[in-house]
């Protein structure tokens, strides 16, 4: 993994390397054999090369202290690993250029489930395991099994934190999905 942050963290296969500050590839010890994935770093995790650590990465960490889970008993990345301009969602090219390296870190880490976060994340993740999702609501709050990168593993989806910020209704739904996530894990 180390080898492989490396190699990530000089890796300028796509547009996005030329406006980051930091290669942002993840973090944690996926103890309990989950990878949570989001979309991309912002400007908070670009500034300090590590996923959410603004304000959506704080949602994240308290609804998981919630659950008894410590961030660092999993493992947390996004789908591409360098901040998009002004937050702006990553393009089609952007994503192939950088899933090779999620895929790496996937085979690396050997998850048991993988939770999708947003849109972004779900539909680039359940593509993987033969999904098709046109819409976050269609597929929010379940798990789909697959093989990923020659690892057998869950997909399992719910709302990016950002979202649940704009919209603190969700937050509910968001806690209920990341508690049925870790049943049997914790
Ligand atoms: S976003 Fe991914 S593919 Fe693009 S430069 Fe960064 S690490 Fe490389």
């Amino acid at each position: 993994m180390a080898e492989l942050s490396s190699q990530i963290t000089q890796c300028t296969k796509c547009p996005l390397h030329r406006s980051r500050k930091n290669v942002v590839v993840g973090e944690g010890s996926g103890r309990l054999g989950v990878m949570i994935v989001g979309e991309a770093p912002g400007s908070r995790e670009d500034l300090e090369g590590r996923p959410f650590v603004g304000d959506a990465g704080k949602l994240l960490t308290e609804a998981l202290a919630s659950l008894g889970i410590y961030r660092s008993d999993v493992y947390i990345t996004n789908v591409v690993k360098c901040r998009p301009p002004n937050n702006r969602p990553p393009t089609s090219g952007e994503i192939a250029a950088c899933l090779p390296h999620l895929l790496t870190q996937i085979s690396l880490l050997k998850p048991r489930r993988i939770i999708a976060l947003g849109l972004t994340s779900g539909k680039t993740l359940l593509k993987l395991v033969g999904v098709s999702a046109g819409r976050l609501r269609e597929v929010r709050g379940k798990c789909f099994s697959g093989r990923l990168a020659g690892v057998v593993a869950e997909v399992c989806i719910s709302y990016h934190p950002a979202a649940v910020l704009r919209n603190p209704h969700l937050a509910g739904e968001f806690l209920r999905d990341l508690e049925n996530f870790f049943k049997g894990l914790i």
